[in-house]
């Protein structure tokens, strides 16, 4: 195996860049400085998203849209310019096909039910995948039981790939909207959407990608792929809990209803009747998450600066290493091995419980995600308990890759 001095050169700078993110230069664990491997979960913030968060709190917080006095109109600017940004940073072709959301969950939500209660009847197909993270199963199963639709999967092979030829057969005038994820949380299999969008789009039925583990890793232009809609969390791309992104083209959501009612949504209200308001604003019902999209906006515009084609080979790099370097475990054996993946790597060692090898590296300071993922279904067809999941990021080392698999030597060796 390579080791680190007979690689390439790294793409980035990362001890430069590791000085952006607090946590990763203050955190220990158990004395132990830390090395988080649990991006997929949740990413760490860079300063400039912490500083934006407390200027906006000192400075300027107040409710947007509604009042007339000088911090409301400085609220509502950055709140709107946020949009901007999250639309510039998915190239979208009108800001206002980007609804802020609380995250993935909240943005898929909305589609499947509004889209949903508008769009399917009984006898009509929602076709899903294999690999998909409970977010994206669960609200289209519960829309499909209430309209009697039926939810269809595509089937996966043992490497953790879409069968794609299985995924055209199912494709019929009965499927109403297919909804995938653009990389699975589990075992980083990047699937092939832009083959998936085109083969649904020539039957007309459009398609929902899943990017919670997309966005953060690969650069992504919705007027080049093409998706109908798109969801995303922000605080897997280095921004705030509690914000997400549902990306919709503008003639779907001028289709759809509100998903919830309340302030700003409604144009005017009167006992008799509402009249909803305009795009974004119609599926923006109630106080939204203001400087959750002005934080947003902060981790993508820091993203931009260092650089997403240097972060996305540098990814590369690492994951790369990070494979062949786990490959030497005695007795490892990865859950996806897909020949194009992102982000994280999941594995088992011999039939060590997960949830024993998951703590015994966090003894050693190291933070991976161990158990199912939210993708149950996955684990039942691979018949296991659930993974160890190794999630990476670009401000991870290689030297961080040889001290988990130095743990995760460590930990096996106990446990055997
Ligand atoms: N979809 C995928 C592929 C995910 O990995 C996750 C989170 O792990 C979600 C959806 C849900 O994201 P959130 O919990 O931020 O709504």
């Amino acid at each position: 195996m390579d080791n680190v001095s007979t690689l390439a050169a790294p793409a980035l700078d990362v001890a430069r860049i590791r000085k952006d993110f607090p946590l990763l230069q203050q955190a220990t664990v158990y004395g132990l400085p830390l090395v988080y491997f649990d991006n997929g979960a949740t990413t760490q913030k860079p300063q400039v998203v912490l500083d934006t968060l407390e200027q906006y709190y000192t400075g300027y917080n107040s409710n947007v849209h509604r009042g007339v006095h000088h911090l409301s109109q400085k609220a509502t600017d950055a709140y709107e310019e946020a949009r901007k940004t999250a639309a510039a940073y998915i190239n979208a072709q009108y800001s206002h096909e980007v609804i802020f959301t609380k995250g993935t969950t909240d943005s898929i939500n909305l589609v499947a039910s509004s889209f949903g209660r508008t769009f399917l009847q009984a006898g009509d197909v929602v076709l899903i995948s294999a690999m998909e993270h409970h977010s994206n199963i669960v609200p289209w199963q519960m829309i499909c039981e209430e309209k009697g639709a039926e939810l269809k999967v595509i089937p996966i092979n043992e490497r953790g790939e879409l069968l794609m030829d299985e995924f055209s057969r199912l494709l019929n005038e009965r499927v109403k909207i297919v909804a995938v994820t653009y990389v699975s949380n589990t075992m980083g299999t990047v699937n092939p959407v832009k083959d998936i969008i085109t083969q649904a789009h020539a039957r007309n039925i459009p398609v929902l990608l899943d990017a919670a583990q997309a966005i953060q890793h690969i650069t992504i232009d919705v007027q080049d792929l093409q998706p109908d809609f798109l969801a995303f969390s922000g605080h897997k791309i280095y921004g705030p809990t509690g914000i997400g992104v549902l990306y919709g083209k503008e003639a779907w959501l001028n289709k759809m209803p509100p998903y919830q009612g309340g302030g700003d949504m409604i144009k005017t209200v009167t006992f008799a009747k509402t009249i909803y308001n305009e795009l974004p604003y119609k599926f923006e019902a109630g106080t939204p998450d203001v400087s959750g999209a002005i934080g947003l906006a902060a981790a993508l515009n820091y993203l931009q600066q260092v650089g997403l084609e240097k972060i996305q080979q540098y990814e590369e790099q690492l994951i790369e290493y990070a494979l062949q370097a786990l490959q030497q475990v005695p007795g490892i054996r990865f859950i996806g091995q897909a020949a194009h993946r992102s982000g994280a790597i999941s594995f088992l060692v011999d039939d060590i419980h997960p949830y024993d090898l998951g703590e015994l590296l966090d003894k050693q300071g190291i933070a991976v995600r161990t158990g199912h993922h939210c993708t149950e279904p996955l684990m039942d067809l691979f018949k296991i308990p659930g993974t160890v999941r190794a999630s990476l990021s670009f401000y991870n080392t290689f030297e961080e890759v040889d001290k988990l698999v130095a743990a995760v030597n460590r930990a096996a060796a106990m446990l055997r």
